[in-house]
């Protein structure tokens, strides 16, 4: 798939107040500071599409942007700021877990995971989460351009690993690097077929 047009259309606080549910679409979700918004950038092949280094406490919403007159993109706002009071976070749960739950166009979300970083609890928490609602999902691995290819291998190895514990069949897993465009190919391939099933 080519990206010819990429717009944003409209931002949510609550599932309900989406765009109508007549086309496809795909989420994004990770934690903050992971790359999410340089890697729907590099996608669109829009510099500045979604804001990239957000801050904390910034509006958490859910933003729909519309590609190629075809399919939504969503933007989830990123989970794990520190700062963020539990008030904040309970209604960020409530939020997205509604949206997850009840989204009925959703065809897949996307966890990005930060390639360099061991299982993280608030990730693996939120990918178990996901199983057991049997919401369907793939893994993004960011930032590869940060260490060596090995390095990146051995990490994934070592997640796969650890969600063994948890699960017998893994989902889907992509490698990225929005530095260097690596993995926008396999995503964008992944996302045709997505579409025409
Ligand atoms: P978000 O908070 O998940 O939306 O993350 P951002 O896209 O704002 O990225 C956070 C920081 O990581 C920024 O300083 C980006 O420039 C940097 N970053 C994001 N993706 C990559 C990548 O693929 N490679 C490298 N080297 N840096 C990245």
């Amino acid at each position: 798939m080519k990206i010819k047009k990429a717009s944003f259309i409209t931002s949510s606080s609550d599932y309900t107040q989406c765009p109508p549910t007549g086309l496809p679409e795909f989420a994004f979700i990770g934690r903050s500071n992971v790359g999410k918004s340089s890697l729907i950038n590099m996608l669109t092949n829009h510099g500045k599409l979604a804001k990239v280094s957000g801050r904390p406490g910034k509006t958490q919403l859910i933003n729909h942007f519309l590609i190629n007159d075809e399919w939504y993109l969503v933007d989830l706002p990123g989970y794990g700021w520190a700062k963020v009071a539990k008030s904040e976070k309970e209604k960020w749960g409530a939020m997205i877990h509604d949206y997850l739950k009840l989204r009925e166009n959703l065809g897949c979300i996307f966890v990005l995971i930060d390639s360099r970083l061991d299982p993280q609890p608030i990730d693996v928490e939120f990918i178990n989460w996901l199983g057991e609602e049997q919401i369907p999902f793939a893994l993004i691995f960011t930032k590869s351009d940060k260490q060596s290819k090995n390095k990146t291998q051995s990490a994934i190895a070592k997640y796969k690993r650890y969600l063994r514990q948890f699960w017998e069949e893994l989902p889907p897993t992509f490698v990225t690097s929005s530095m260097k465009g690596e993995g926008k190919e396999e995503l964008l391939m992944y996302l045709q077929q997505l579409i025409s099933t």
